[in-house]
């Protein structure tokens, strides 16, 4: 059996399939994220009333959170067009200009991971979300002539793990920023427990807790949690899923009681061990780590800090007394000093 069972939130093509069949469908039966729920179901019922399209939303969060899910669920209960695509893959003006302009009036266009466009096309969609208009240059050189074509009103949905990567021209153009929270455990079972009726799968009250508990508050995280116990509890011909059958298999997967994996730990431990527990600059840490920086700030940072272990400070990372405790260590008096000293930014 593979033990590195990937954590990273992020989409994965063995996700692919199941993500596309088990996706909710309408808000009703999207877990979770109440608060959030509710503002959207005054905005999509204020944009339906006035037969108008809804405002520009921008949804902001770590990956996995449902993002993506939630933009087709706004377009299906708006009863419009849905278009994806992301902010990587548009290079030019013109990439932009053929998605807009094949829109239908009210549709919604998913952007996701806004924050990688490019600053041509960055500003080739002010005007569009403003007054739905594409300024377009055409031809070259001195014959070059820019012209103007209104586009139908349409919805923007961007979203981001970065919302401080975006730049402040094109967030102020977003009329409903979003964030979305890690999930409790309770949301999370709920989850997972739909999940495994939908997968045909047997699991115990107490299965569905411990996968719940060991799943980041991330939702992805938890599917693809109960798909591999699943893969155990079949080897091992167990037909339902209890707690110890999930506790052994995450137990292999390397997976501990609070949902760390072996990249966390080393991650925790590159502080306490090279860097007496902080501070420590991200570039250093990505360095030493041999990981993208992006990879620590995007997947690994939100849960660590989420769960107090790690304080980001501005000297740089900071362990916690939490973090100290959950590596088994006692911080020395200095080190205490240092840490309530710590001015978080
Ligand atoms: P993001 O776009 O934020 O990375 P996605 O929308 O792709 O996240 O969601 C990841 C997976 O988690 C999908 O399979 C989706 O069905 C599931 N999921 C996310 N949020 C929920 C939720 N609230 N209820 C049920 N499933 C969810």
């Amino acid at each position: 059996m593979d033990k590195n069972i990937n954590l990273e939130p992020g989409l994965l093509a063995e996700d692919e399939f199941s993500e596309y069949s088990l996706r909710p469908n309408n808000l009703t039966d999207f877990i979770g994220q109440e608060n959030l729920k509710e503002n959207l179901r005054v905005f999509i019922e204020s944009a339906r009333k006035r037969n108008r399209a809804m405002d520009h939303i921008l949804f902001f969060g770590p990956p996995g959170l449902g993002k993506t899910t939630l933009s087709q669920i706004i377009s299906r209960e708006l009863g419009v067009g849905f278009k994806a695509t992301s902010g990587p893959v548009l290079i030019k003006a013109g990439d932009v200009a053929a998605i807009l302009t094949n829109l239908k009036e009210k549709d919604v266009l998913f952007i996701d991971e806004i924050h990688r466009m490019n600053r041509i096309v960055e500003e080739t969609l002010y005007p569009a979300m403003e007054d739905f208009q594409l300024d377009l240059m055409i031809g070259e050189g001195p014959a070059a002539r820019s012209i103007r074509i209104d586009l139908p009103h349409f919805t923007l949905i961007g979203a981001t793990t970065r919302s401080g990567m975006l730049s402040s021209p094109l967030r102020d153009r977003f009329g409903i920023p979003l964030r979305l929270d890690f999930y409790t455990r309770g949301e999370l079972q709920v989850i997972i427990s739909k999940n495994a009726r939908l997968l045909g799968i047997q699991i115990s009250k107490d299965g569905t807790e411990e996968i719940a508990r060991r799943s980041r508050g991330t939702p992805r995280i938890a599917v693809r949690l109960l798909k591999r116990v699943r893969d155990f509890a079949v080897v091992k011909n167990t037909e339902t899923i209890d707690q110890s059958m999930a506790d052994m298999a995450l137990k292999n997967l390397d997976i501990d009681e609070n949902g760390l994996d072996a990249i966390d730990r080393k991650y925790l431990k590159c502080i306490l061990e090279f860097y007496g527990g902080g501070p420590v600059g991200i570039e250093t840490l990505a360095a030493v780590l041999s990981e993208k920086k992006d990879t620590l700030e995007e997947v690994i940072e939100p849960y660590v800090l989420q769960q107090g272990l790690v304080q980001r400070t501005a000297r740089g990372r900071v362990l916690t007394v939490e973090g100290y405790k959950y590596l088994g260590v006692t911080p020395k008096p200095k080190e205490m000093y240092e840490l309530f000293d710590g001015d978080s930014s």
